[in-house]
């Protein structure tokens, strides 16, 4: 055998063996990947493998026959071009795989397959035994073959490097493989073609293109590691980014929990140290979310709460971030403030979100939320203490019973101690106890001074001896959840003793009772009051249940709708602390009560000056405009009652009448008044 000839089987070996290798490469990534696409190209190579065997086969048999064909030349020679053919078709199909995640079907699959080797075989069956048809022979085989395989090869090496999937990296690396195998085929073809129009070529090259082939494999393998490896980095990245969110996102909101939170806090403060600025950390509670979750249910809690969220996450914006912290608790930073009093603006601004009402369902409630706010670095340098420190806020708005309120972080507030846990323990047990007493304060006609009516104002005897008012305990029954027991209580023991008093007095003489938002908005409101009424024996006229704007507003609808009820019992009900909300005229009108009582807080600045007085003619043009009865109260010296008759307010109530009295007192002025006569 020649030695040239010896030299090209030697490399078309190597070219078998290269081809072979890579078979094996992909067969193992299909195994442990189990993508469809390694296993098309799996089969690719594998088929690619034995093609070129056969062919170097065939070529042997060419050197060793002196080129005479043969029956056993012509089936090898067949079995290398269907192979060959078949190859083709699991390569593309491989890459078309790769690109998209659409399922073939298996049939069409194999038919494509099965009819490109058929027509491998049909190109080596062609002038097989012609012995004049060795350039077609050369043609078919090789050139055609060439030609086919390299376009093949460029087209899915293009659309492998345009592939729109992230990893591009590894995906490119074996498109280049594709391209550089794809071109050196296409070459071949090219220097076939030269002789048959007319131009002589230089053949030696063909020598050395099975070596390039080998280069274009290894670049394939390469490539396909650098890809699979891509993927699997991303894939865990992916996996651990997912299990990172599930464990610090609130399910329900989908806020960072308390964990991340105070994560973003560390990095937050670190900024802002370093560029010399101030934040805010404002926990935010939301007041009575338990009588939401009530008249509501759960899942309106929940919309109510999912709201409330997206609001303050909007409102932090791009210089904070907003987290759940707890049941109904918010924690929000307000960076990039210059100082602390911008800090403080910017939380101040965070409680804006609340103005708004909610709607739910058709439903307009009202939400209100305390807030406690520390600044960094003024209160603190680490999460920890911020956090600790935005807390002792908040439980002392908490303590002032201070809805919608917010308080920043100072020195002298403390943090709970153990008396403050004796001080709820004695709570909890004063009405068991008997130390909760009710005082009186009698409201007068101002034209007679006759009593026409009292506001039975709780007190507790702690310890049966220090008497508190109830501004310094009622805020903590309310955090305490104790309201609605506090507020019965009273509901039952007023009626039944002021049953006795109307048995003498019953003719205009009414009885007010404060009633908590807790207490009102109660689904058994109506029930209750019904039930005390009857058991006391006291005429349902004879009873006024005094309610904040606040608690009327909180859910417009449980709220009118209970204002209704009673009204329908007979009892009415009068809108205390009358001004200081901030509810919309709108609202108030849709509001059938029957009275307000003019705040304490403007009857007090009333006379101070011109403009406070204009103010208080103006809560009372208020009032008379939706033609509702007015009281003021808190009313302390003479000067004031001339200011108020002068307005037109004809009951009073405060210091200058009567102190709050004990139910005895009470029935002795009552006594001594004689039978009531309407005035003329
Ligand atoms: P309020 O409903 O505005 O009650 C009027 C408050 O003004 C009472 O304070 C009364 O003692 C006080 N006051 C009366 N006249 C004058 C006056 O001339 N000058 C001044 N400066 N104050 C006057 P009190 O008894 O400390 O009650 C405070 C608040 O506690 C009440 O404000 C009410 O909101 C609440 N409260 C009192 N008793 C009850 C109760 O039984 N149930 C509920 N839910 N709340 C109650
Ligand atoms: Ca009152
Ligand atoms: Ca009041």
């Amino acid at each position: 055998m020649p030695e040239a000839a010896v030299f090209s089987l030697n490399i078309m070996t190597a070219q078998a063996v290269g081809a072979l290798l890579l078979a094996a490469l992909f067969l193992y990534f299909a195994r442990s990947y189990q993508h469809r696409y390694l296993w098309s190209w799996t089969y690719a190579w594998g088929l690619q493998s034995v093609s070129l065997i056969a062919s170097t086969v065939a070529m042997w048999m060419v050197f060793q026959s002196h080129g005479a064909p043969s029956l056993s030349r012509t089936v090898i020679s067949a079995i290398s071009l269907g192979s060959s053919y078949a190859a083709l078709a699991f390569l593309i199909l491989g890459t078309y795989q790769a690109l998209s995640d659409e399922e073939r079907s298996l049939r069409l699959t194999w038919a494509f397959v099965g009819g490109a080797a058929a027509f491998g075989v049909v190109t080596a069956l062609i002038a097989a035994h012609d012995p004049d048809g060795m350039a077609i022979r050369l043609m078919l085989r090789l050139g055609l073959r060439s030609a086919i395989q390299g376009t093949v090869l460029v087209v899915s090496g293009v659309l492998l490097w345009r592939g729109q999937d992230e990893g591009r990296r590894g995906r490119r690396f074996v498109a280049i493989g594709f391209l550089v195998y794809g071109a050196l085929h296409l070459h071949a073809t090219l220097l076939f073609l030269l002789p048959w129009v007319g131009i002589d070529a230089d053949l030696s090259y063909a020598n050395y293109q099975a070596l390039f082939d080998l280069i274009a494999y290894t670049m394939i393998g390469l490539g396909m590691v650098i890809w699979l490896l891509d993927q699997e980095r991303r894939r865990r990245r992916a996996a651990r980014g997912e299990l990172r969110v599930a464990t610090t996102t609130d399910p329900l909101t989908s806020l960072p929990n308390r964990a991340r939170f105070n994560d973003s806090l560390l990095r937050e403060i670190d900024r802002a140290n370093s560029r010399g600025e101030h934040l805010a950390v404002c926990l935010i509670d939301l007041d009575r979310f338990r009588v939401i979750n009530e008249t509501l249910g759960r899942a309106g809690g929940d919309a109510v709460l999912i709201e409330a969220a997206a609001r303050i996450s909007a409102a932090a914006g791009d210089h904070g971030f907003a987290a759940r912290v707890g049941d109904d608790e918010f924690a929000a930073i307000c960076a990039g403030a210059g100082d602390v009093h911008e800090a403080v603006a910017a939380a101040e601004r965070l409680r804006e979100v609340f103005r708004e009402p909610f709607r739910l369902w058709e439903r307009e409630v009202i939400l209100h939320a305390s807030f406690g706010v520390a600044v960094f670095p003024n209160d603190g340098h680490d999460p920890d203490t911020l956090a600790h420190k935005a807390s002792i806020a908040l439980t002392q708005v908490r303590k002032r019973g201070g809805e919608s309120m917010m308080m920043v972080y100072a020195d002298d507030m403390v943090a709970p101690t153990a008396d403050d846990l004796d001080f709820e323990q004695d709570l909890r047990r004063a009405a068991e106890r008997n130390e909760l007493v009710l005082l009186y304060q009698p409201i007068v006609r101002l034209a007679d001074r006759r009593i026409v009516g009292a506001e039975a104002l709780i007190r507790w005897k702690r310890h049966g001896t220090e008497i508190m008012r109830p501004d310094h305990f009622l805020p903590r029954a309310e955090a305490l959840g104790l309201m609605e027991e506090i507020d019965l209580w009273v509901l039952s023991q007023a009626t039944r003793t002021a049953a006795e008093w109307a048995a003498s007095h019953s003719e205009g003489f009414r009885l007010c009772v404060n009633l908590s938002a807790t207490t009102f908005q109660h689904p058994q409101l109506i029930a209750h009051v019904e039930q005390v009424l009857k058991r006391s024996g006291l005429p349902p006229r004879a009873l006024e249940l005094e309610i904040t704007e606040h608690s009327a507003m909180h859910d417009l609808d449980t709220g009118r709708a209970n204002i209704d009820g009673l009204r329908d019992l007979g009892v009415a009900v009068c809108i205390d602390d009358f001004g200081t909300g901030y509810s919309s005229i709108g609202h108030l009108r849709d509001l059938p009560v029957e009275r307000v009582k003019v705040d304490r807080s403007f009857v007090a600045r009333a006379l101070r000056d011109e403009r406070d007085g204009a103010v208080v003619g103006a809560v009372v043009s208020l009032a008379t405009s939706l033609d509702l009865a007015i009281v003021a109260e808190g009313v302390e010296g003479e000067e004031q009652a001339v200011f108020l008759d002068d307005l037109g307010i004809e009951e009073l109530q405060g210091y200058l009448f009567h102190r709050p009295l004990n139910p005895d007192d009470l029935l002795s002025l009552l006594e001594m008044q004689g039978p009531y006569q309407p005035l003329q």
